[in-house]
C-alpha cells in the first residue's frame, strides 16, 4: 500500500464543490430477480451481543505462532451488513489441512461475540481469549487430514471492517486489513504464509453496490427475507469467488452506494483466471456519485499500467481489476484484483497515479508473489515501488523515472530508517511501512538491475513471478533465482544492501599529476553500516570533453587516474543515478 499523506487545507475544501460529474457511459449492473442459489449459514439471532475486548492492532505475533501445522485451503465467508455504523453478522467455514498430528486449531479472531463453532459440522466447546480462537479436534487428528471448521459470529468491528459513511455522508461498509486486522472481522490465519481461496457472500442495502476479490458469481439478487442479520429493509446478496490463493490482509468486501465505469480491456490472453470469454481483464473504476469526476483522470492509464506489467513481468493473476473508492486508512491498498484507495485523496482531486501504478504493479509483487513472513515487507512494498516507478520509464521516459528514483533516494537518506537494514523484524508491525520496506528496498532492485544487466534482470524477474505466482517467497527465493538466471554469486549483493542497515558515504579527492587527475574515492559512512563491494560510475569534465569509468570500491576505496585531465577537471559520481548514496559534505536536501 502507499501511506497516505497529509492533504493540503486547499484540497479539503474542494470536497463536494467539483463541477458536476460529466455523462459518461456507466457499466450497468445487470438486475435479477430470482433468490435462486442463496443459501445462507447465518444463525437467527435478536441482535449484537456482549463483545470481548479487542486486542491492539497491528501487534507481531511470535515466529512461532504460525508455524503451526495448520494450513487453510480455502474461506467460505458470509456476512450481513448494516446499512452505515451498527452491527454486522457473519459465518466463516474454513477448510484446513493439517501437516502435522495436531489436537487443536488456533485461529486469529477478535472483539466479536460467538455464537457457535462446529467442527466437521458438529459443535464444540470453544476458548476465546486475547485475539486467539482456539478450537480443540477432538481426538489427535492425522498429518494430511482435512477438517471443516465453522465459526457464527456477529457484533459491532473494533477494526478491520469499517462500517460508517463515506466523505460524502453516505453510508458505507469496507474492509481495511494491512497488516493483520482481518482478525478482526474474519476468524482466520491472519498472516502472509498462509494463503487460500476464498468465497463471498454479502448481504448488503438493496441500493449498494458491493466489490470484494475474485469473480462476481452472477448479478446480484434480492436477499431472501428469512437471511438473518441488521435490519436494512430490502437487501442484495452479492457473490464473489477466487480461482487463487490470497492473503489474508488482502481479502476484502467493500460496500457504498457506487458508479462503475470501465477504464478498459487488459492482459487479453494473459489473464488465465479471467472469466470472460475474450480472455482480458475488465479494468474498472468503483467511484462515489459525487467524486466520479474528480477520480476519473488518475485511472486514465489504468488498463495501459495493467498490459505494461503483464509484458513485462507476467500474466495478470486476477479475474479481474476494480479500482475502489473506500475507507482505507492508506493512500493506496493493493487487495488482489479490488485495489482500495483513500475516499479523501480522489474526492479532494488528487492527482494519485503514482499510487495507482504502484497499488497495479502490487498485484504481482506482495498479492501474487507474497512476502512469507513481515520482516521481509520489501519483497513487497520495495517492488511496488520500483516498478510502479518503472512504468513511467517505459511510457513517459528517463527524466520521469530518475525524478521518482530521486524523490526515493531522498526520503530514505533523510530519515532515520538508515539506522536499521531492510529485513528487519519489527513487534508493532506498522513499523515496518518505513524508508527501508519502500524506497531503499526499491533502490535495491534498480541497483541490482544495474548489477546484472537489463537483459538477465526482466528476465529474472519474470522466472522469479513464474515460480513463486499465487505462493510466497522469502528474499533467499529472490536471490536464488537471480544467481540462476544471472550465472553467478550474490550473496555478497544482498547481505550488504538488504542485512546491514547503512548506505555509501563517498569522499572524493583528487591530486593533479601535471600528466593526468588522480582521482580518488573514500567510504566514510559511520561503523554502523558496512564498506560496501560496489562499482561506482564516474564522469571527469573538461574543455568540452568528458570521460567515464566504473571504479570498483572492493570494502574500501578506490582511484582512477585520469590521463590529460587538469586540475579543474569536473568529477562528477554515479552521473546516471545507479547507485544509493550520499556524497560526504553535501547533506541531502529534504
Ligand atoms: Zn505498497
Amino acid at each position: 500500500m502507499r501511506p497516505l499523506p497529509g492533504l493540503a487545507a486547499a484540497s479539503v475544501l474542494l470536497w463536494g464543490c467539483g463541477p458536476a460529474a460529466p455523462r459518461m457511459a456507466a457499466t450497468p449492473v445487470p438486475e435479477a430477480s430470482a433468490t435462486a442459489g442463496v443459501s445462507s449459514a447465518l444463525r437467527p439471532t435478536a441482535g449484537a451481543s456482549a463483545e470481548p475486548e479487542p486486542i491492539p492492532a497491528g501487534r507481531a505475533s511470535p515466529p512461532e505462532r504460525y508455524d503451526d501445522g495448520v494450513d487453510v485451503l480455502h474461506y467460505d465467508i458470509e456476512l450481513a451488513l448494516p446499512r452505515g455504523s451498527g452491527w454486522m453478522q457473519g459465518h466463516a467455514a474454513l477448510d484446513l489441512r493439517l501437516d502435522r498430528a495436531v489436537t487443536a486449531v488456533d485461529l486469529d479472531f477478535s472483539g466479536l461475540h460467538i455464537d457457535e463453532v462446529t467442527v466437521d459440522s458438529g459443535p464444540v466447546e470453544w476458548h476465546h481469549e486475547d485475539g486467539l480462537l482456539s478450537i480443540p479436534l477432538g481426538s489427535p487428528a492425522e498429518a494430511g487430514a482435512r477438517h471443516r471448521i465453522a465459526v457464527a459470529y456477529r457484533g459491532v468491528p473494533d477494526d478491520g471492517l469499517i462500517l460508517g459513511e463515506t466523505v460524502h455522508g453516505d453510508p458505507s461498509a469496507f474492509v481495511d486489513n494491512w497488516p493483520n486486522r482481518t482478525r478482526f472481522w474474519l476468524p482466520s490465519v491472519d498472516h502472509p504464509s498462509d494463503k487460500a481461496t476464498a468465497r463471498f457472500t454479502v448481504h448488503a442495502p438493496a441500493e449498494w453496490d458491493v466489490i470484494a476479490n475474485g469473480r462476481a458469481a452472477g448479478p446480484p439478487v434480492p436477499t431472501p427475507p428469512e437471511v438473518p442479520g441488521p435490519s436494512v429493509g430490502e437487501r442484495r446478496t452479492w457473490i464473489y469467488e477466487t480461482a487463487v490463493d490470497h492473503p489474508t490482509y488482502t481479502l476484502v468486501v467493500g460496500g457504498a452506494d457506487m458508479v462503475i465505469d470501465t477504464v478498459g480491456l487488459a492482459a487479453c490472453g494473459e489473464a488465465p483466471v479471467s472469466p470472460r470469454a475474450d480472455g482480458c481483464v475488465a479494468v474498472t473504476t468503483w467511484l462515489f456519485p459525487d467524486s466520479r469526476a474528480e477520480g476519473a483522470s488518475s485511472f486514465r492509464r489504468a488498463a495501459d499500467m495493467v498490459d505494461v506489467f503483464t509484458d513485462m513481468i507476467g500474466p495478470f493473476p486476477y479475474e479481474k481489476l476494480a479500482n475502489v473508492q473506500s475507507a482505507t486508512r492508506f493512500g493506496g491498498m493493493e487487495n488482489s484484483s479490488a485495489i482500495f484507495y483513500s475516499q479523501q485523496a480522489i474526492a479532494a482531486g488528487r492527482d494519485i497515479e503514482s499510487t495507482v501504478s504502484h497499488e497495479i504493479a502490487h498485484q504481482w509483487f506482495g498479492d501474487s508473489v507474497t512476502e512469507a513472513d513481515w520482516s521481509e515487507l520489501w519483497l513487497s512494498e520495495g517492488f511496488a515501488t520500483y516498478f510502479g516507478a518503472v512504468y513511467f520509464e517505459r511510457v513517459d521516459g528517463m527524466e520521469s523515472f530518475r525524478e521518482r528514483l530521486a524523490g526515493a533516494a531522498r526520503a530514505y537518506l533523510t530519515s532515520a530508517d538508515t539506522l536499521r537494514p531492510v529485513i528487519d523484524r519489527r513487534g508493532d508491525l506498522f513499523d515496518m511501512l518505513n524508508r527501508n520496506s519502500y524506497q531503499k528496498g526499491g533502490w535495491v532492485l534498480h541497483m541490482l538491475r544495474r548489477e546484472v544487466g537489463d537483459d538477465a534482470f526482466f528476465a529474472a524477474i519474470r522466472a522469479y513471478y513464474a515460480r513463486y505466482r499465487d505462493a510466497t517467497a522469502t528474499t533467499d527465493d529472490l536471490r536464488a533465482v537471480f544467481e540462476e538466471v544471472a550465472d553467478r554469486d550474490l550473496a555478497r549483493f544482498f547481505g550488504q544492501w538488504l542485512r546491514a542497515p547503512g548506505y555509501p558515504v563517498l569522499s572524493v579527492s583528487t591530486r593533479d599529476l601535471r600528466t593526468g587527475l588522480r582521482v580518488e574515492i573514500e567510504q566514510v559512512q559511520g561503523d554502523y553500516a558496512p564498506r560496501f563491494h560496489i562499482p561506482v560510475d564516474v564522469e571527469v569534465t573538461w574543455d568540452g570533453r568528458s570521460v567515464r569509468a566504473t571504479v570498483p570500491l572492493e570494502g574500501a576505496g578506490g582511484v582512477w587516474i585520469v590521463p590529460g585531465a587538469p586540475a579543474d577537471a569536473r568529477v562528477t559520481l554515479d552521473p546516471d543515478g545507479w547507485l544509493l548514496h550520499r556524497l560526504h559534505g553535501s547533506p541531502p536536501s529534504p
